[in-house]
């Protein structure tokens, strides 16, 4: 098969990118590319983050848009999209894994569509990949050309080739694009892409490019018509959401636009992901002020060493992530705090681990995503000597998730009794006539109960027992 390559990744093109003067682009629709789908279905594939979440929540709005359905089948649908991650190695694994199964079905059924489409699409090796030997796929799109996806799809339908679209330069902003969204009543919002900080083990940056903040006029104006629609909870995305605004005219912050949101009348605001450093006194304030700002925060420290974050590049230390972390409990006193951390980070030694673990014990964290690093090529650490053997690294991730487990349960221990206020999501996997939902502090709940009128209230429930994972309750009214 012969390939359209309309723009291909390069990480050295990525690593020269600066993030000022992207301008905003106002979604339209070509009228030559209405009903293009009619009669047919799609699939989505979701990996990753939830920037990556809410990404596939505009391409089904496309997808719609141009009229396709979609479907749960992904085998017997026409156009099927990957949404990839590629953070870790093992996340890619699976990808490759699921490339595989739909190689074959793609014998049976020559007109499905297949698309690859977000971060791994954005590494030059994954492209190579890609082009090299899967060549039953049919679109390549980058994590920066969502919006031009019906052109992408009328292209490769017409022209029976595979289409490649992945830019290393910035992508516009894109506003005004449709979406599905998952939940009717939690919706994420971005409020910022890519992100500038350089982390040394991390793909981010070059495959989501600069930082490139909305406007807030654009944020506002989308939470407001959130509000009117009847969702009760946003959380606010970006991967550094601390540095919004920082590439905009004027000194607006990120704390400036919670307090401005909190105004909109939205029940619940929630933010992710949040750079140690760059939290600042404003937007601690604005935790404490705002009502609907909840008591909840995802703070990722990744090491507890000052050697080993600064060769992460992470730009600060044990003592001055403690002082954000005292400083914040001080104006939050209930605060659920959570956290990232790698462990085996090229050539970490036994006594800087017992550093990650020291801090995992001052700051109380209430639950944390823990990790194995992983070697992305491209980025600095990739090419650090590591004399940690494997076997090392496997039993330090499990010596500091015995820790971090007992985190989760005593966040959980700390509300038994008390009376909590759960949005309700639906019925629950754990348990028949069980429904479950977040309370403020984002503690999982399960109640008994069958009426599905409450999916989407926030309801009152005692709790009365914690385990790890979630805590049980009863409902109150
Ligand atoms: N921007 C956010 C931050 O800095 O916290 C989230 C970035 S990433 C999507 C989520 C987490 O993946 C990171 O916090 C980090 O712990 C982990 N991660 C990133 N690169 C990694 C790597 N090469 N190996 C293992 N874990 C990695
Ligand atoms: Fe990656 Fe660091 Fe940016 Fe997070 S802050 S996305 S870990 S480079």
């Amino acid at each position: 098969m012969k390939n359209i390559k309309l723009a291909m990744p390069s990480l050295n093109a990525a690593r020269m990118r600066r993030g000022n003067g992207v301008p905003t682009i106002r979604y339209t629709l070509e009228s030559k590319y209405e009903n293009i789908g009619a009669g047919k279905t799609y699939h989505i594939f979701t990996y990753g983050c939830q920037g990556n979440e809410a990404d596939s929540e505009v391409m089904a709005g496309i997808l719609e848009q141009i009229g396709y359905t979609k479907s749960t089948d992904p085998m017997n649908s026409d156009v099927v999209i990957l949404n990839t991650c590629a953070i870790r190695e093992n996340a890619e694994q699976r990808i490759w894994g699921v490339l595989g199964q739909l190689k074959g079905r793609k014998r049976e059924k020559p007109d499905m569509l297949i698309g690859i489409a977000g971060c791994m699409p954005q590494e030059e090796n994954a492209t190579n990949k890609i082009l090299e030997s899967y060549n039953f796929i049919d679109l390549v799109i980058g994590t920066h050309n969502k919006g031009h996806l019906p052109k992408l799809i009328h292209d490769a339908y017409k022209s029976k080739m595979k289409v490649v679209e992945v830019l290393s330069c910035e992508g516009e902003i894109l506003e005004d694009a449709p979406k599905i969204r998952e939940s009717k009543h939690k919706a994420w919002v971005n409020i910022m892409f890519g992100c500038d900080e350089f982390c040394t083990y991390c793909i981010v940056p070059y495959t989501r490019g600069r930082e490139r903040s909305r406007a807030k006029e654009d944020i506002i104006a989308e939470v407001e018509q959130l509000v009117k629609d009847g969702y009760s909870e946003i959380t606010l995305l970006g991967q550094n959401v601390n540095a919004y605004g920082k590439d905009l005219e004027g000194d607006y912050t990120f704390g400036d636009l919670l307090y401005d949101l909190d105004k909109t009348g939205i029940k619940r605001i929630r933010y992710t992901t949040s750079h140690p450093r760059d939290l600042d006194e404003k937007t601690m304030m604005a935790m404490a002020e705002c009502k609907s700002v909840m008591p909840q925060l995802h703070l990722p420290v990744q090491s507890g060493d000052d050697y080993i974050l600064k060769k992460m590049n992470r730009k600060y230390t044990f003592e001055q992530y403690m002082t954000k972390v005292n400083r914040l409990k001080e104006l939050v006193p209930d605060l659920a705090l959570t956290t990232d951390i790698i462990v085996g980070f090229p050539n970490e030694t036994e006594e800087q681990f017992q550093n990650t673990l020291k801090l995992v014990q001052a700051a109380k964290f209430e639950g944390a995503f823990t990790f194995i690093y992983s070697k992305r090529e491209g980025t600095p650490a990739a090419i650090m000597p590591d004399d940690v053997s494997e076997a090392e690294k496997h039993d330090r991730l499990n010596r500091l998730n015995v820790l971090i487990n007992e985190g989760y349960l005593n966040g959980h221990k700390r509300f038994v009794g008390e009376v909590v206020e759960v949005l309700v999501d639906g019925q629950s996997k754990n348990g028949e006539g069980m429904m479950c939902g977040y309370t403020p502090h984002l503690k999982l709940t399960h109640f008994k109960s069958d009426d599905l009128s409450l999916v989407g209230k926030i309801v009152k429930v005692k709790v009365t027992e914690a385990k790890t994972w979630f805590m049980i309750g009863e409902l109150c009214e």
